[in-house]
């Protein structure tokens, strides 16, 4: 099986809710969005699998962990990850998935095996091909979207809010949209910058009004630091 691993984090508690989970970082992304803090897993390293390595990891913390994060970049973009989904499931662990809704038709396949989403929402869908440089990246998170709120899963949509392409009002636009498509569960991100040091838009952040407006529209709102 192949699968690229970039990274990984041994054990988290607030990336999978509800679960103790080691968090996968896997290498590859088509986007280029300005902000992103993982520009070194965008590309692929030419090497073998990493997937024995992996595994290995696991079976030393059976009992311990309950779940795995498959991460990125995108995971969505490697071939290897609906079989290391699918083991990893064998070997006991609860599995939630964070992707950018890059691949529709994928995500649409993996959802049944999945316990929980995470999916970005990064803009408005008409300014989606402006932020990540891909022409008709909205309309495939468009229908991410709606087939993770289709499917029934738990799931969290969150949007890191980077002042070059929002202002108060935008993040209320966008917030809008996702409450008339039925996003019940929402997080907005502070950005930083990409040695993760200083917080972007710590205004929108402390604006008080602007928050209990968007935890009004959302039973279930969280504001937190990407
Ligand atoms: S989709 Fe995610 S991983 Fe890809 S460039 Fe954008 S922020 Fe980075």
């Amino acid at each position: 099986m192949q699968l690229n691993i970039g990274g990984l984090t041994a054990f988290t508690t607030i990336d999978f809710p509800g679960h103790l989970a080691a968090v996968v970082f896997l290498q590859g992304c088509a986007w280029r969005c300005p902000y992103c803090h993982n520009p070194h897993l965008l590309e692929v390293e030419d090497k073998g699998s990493d997937w024995e390595m992996l595994q290995d990891f696991l079976k030393e913390r059976q009992g311990f962990l309950d779940g795995v994060v498959f991460s990125g970049g995108e995971p969505l973009l490697q071939s290897g990850l609906a079989d290391a989904i699918v083991k990893v499931k064998e070997m006991g662990f609860n599995v939630a998935l964070h992707t950018a809704g890059t691949n529709p038709r994928r995500l649409e396949k993996y959802l049944p095996m999945l316990d929980w989403v995470g999916l970005d929402i990064k803009t408005s869908f008409d300014k989606y091909a402006q932020l990540t440089g891909v022409k008709g990246s909205g309309d495939k998170v468009r229908e991410s979207l709606k087939l993770l709120l289709e499917s029934g899963i738990d799931y969290e949509v969150r949007t890191t809010v980077d002042p070059n392409f929002f202002t108060r009002d935008t993040v209320l636009e966008l917030a809008e949209m996702l409450e008339e498509t039925g996003v019940t569960h929402y997080a907005l991100q502070q950005c930083r910058d990409v040695e993760g040091h200083q917080v972007k838009s710590p205004s929108l952040f402390n604006d008080r009004t602007l928050l209990a407006q968007l935890n009004s529209m959302f039973p279930g709102f969280t504001m937190r630091y990407s």
